[in-house]
């Protein structure tokens, strides 16, 4: 039997600001968190623009959020073996795969988000990426599971040919590894000595342009610690901003184009933002 719209819990104007890690930005005019898939396909379902929210941890809301249902998939978290629902939390799944011994994931130390978020930004860094690890992928395509292999998933440098399909599932191909616990403990501590992991922020703000680092550039221009209202370079990482816990998405904004405007003066390089950005200014 269909669902009801009044099964899945659909609630209007939630504030999204919280839900990400930056703590900024609007409201959902539609909101659901799906327990299962057939609660995801009915929300697909009722005709509405879909936005999918995972861990909120690569996103950027505008003040005026956004006109469309947000889903957010946290809800649907369980493991059965190496196969993981998206909603999943990465971090704690990295945590327990490499206390099992396995190997594959520990490139992702430190990394927040959930499963399928990370796997549709293909997240990762110079330790690797999580694509490297995928199996397989199941997504939600026009009310439809469809099973992605590897190479239809097209990762690419923080991002895939995904488009609008929802990933509900990934089978992830890991190997047992007795060193995968050691390069995780030693990636995450390199973590927690170069980012600012005490503030809110959205991890790097810019890709890197080809053979360069976004941040070096940015620090090079003498831009750490520069702000606009409550959003700051972070001294700590150039790439990361960080809210002072008063900051707007508009402060973000602002930032972002000061950013820009000045390694674009310095260098002739237009830094090209790695956030997604939802909603207009
Ligand atoms: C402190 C910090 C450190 C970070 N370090 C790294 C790093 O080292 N490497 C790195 O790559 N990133 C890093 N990031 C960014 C972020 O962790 C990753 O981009 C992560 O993949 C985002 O996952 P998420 O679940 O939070 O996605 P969200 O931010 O919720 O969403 C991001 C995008 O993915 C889409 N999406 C989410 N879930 C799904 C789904 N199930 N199906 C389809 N699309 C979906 C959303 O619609 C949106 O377009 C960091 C962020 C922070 C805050």
């Amino acid at each position: 039997m269909p669902l009801a719209c009044s099964d899945l819990g659909l609630r209007r104007n939630v504030p999204l600001g919280p839900l990400t890690t930056m703590k900024v930005g609007g409201p959902a005019a539609f909101f659901a968190e799906p327990r299962t898939l057939d609660e995801l396909a009915a929300a697909t379902s009722l005709g509405v623009p879909i936005r999918v929210l995972g861990a909120g941890a690569d996103l950027l809301v505008n003040d005026g959020g956004v006109p469309d249902l947000v889903v957010r998939l946290t809800r649907m978290h369980a493991r059965r073996g190496l196969y993981v629902e998206a909603g999943a939390n990465l971090p704690n799944l990295v945590k327990e795969t490499v206390a099992e011994g396995l190997g594959g994931l520990e490139c992702l130390a430190g990394v927040p988000a959930t499963v399928g978020g990370a796997v549709a930004m293909n997240a990762g860094g110079r330790h690797g990426e999580i694509g490297d690890a995928v199996r397989f992928v199941d997504v939600l395509e026009d009310g439809r599971i469809r099973r992605l292999s590897h190479d239809e998933v097209g990762f690419r440098y923080r991002g895939t040919a995904l488009a609008d399909r929802i990933v509900v599932g990934v089978e992830f191909d890991l190997r047992p590894d007795p060193a995968a616990r050691a390069r995780y403990e030693e990636i995450l501590a390199a973590k927690k000595a170069t980012q600012p992991l005490g503030c809110s922020n959205s991890g790097c703000m810019f890709r890197n342009p080809p053979g360069l680092s976004a941040g070096r550039l940015i620090d090079e221009a003498g831009l750490k610690g520069a702000g606009v209202g409550g959003a700051r370079v972070s001294r700590k990482h150039a790439n990361f901003f960080v809210n002072d816990g008063i900051a707007t998405a508009s402060d973000v904004f602002r930032l972002i184009d000061l950013v820009r405007d000045q390694v674009r003066r310095r260098t002739g390089i237009e830094l090209e933002l790695e956030v997604v950005v939802w909603g207009k200014p």
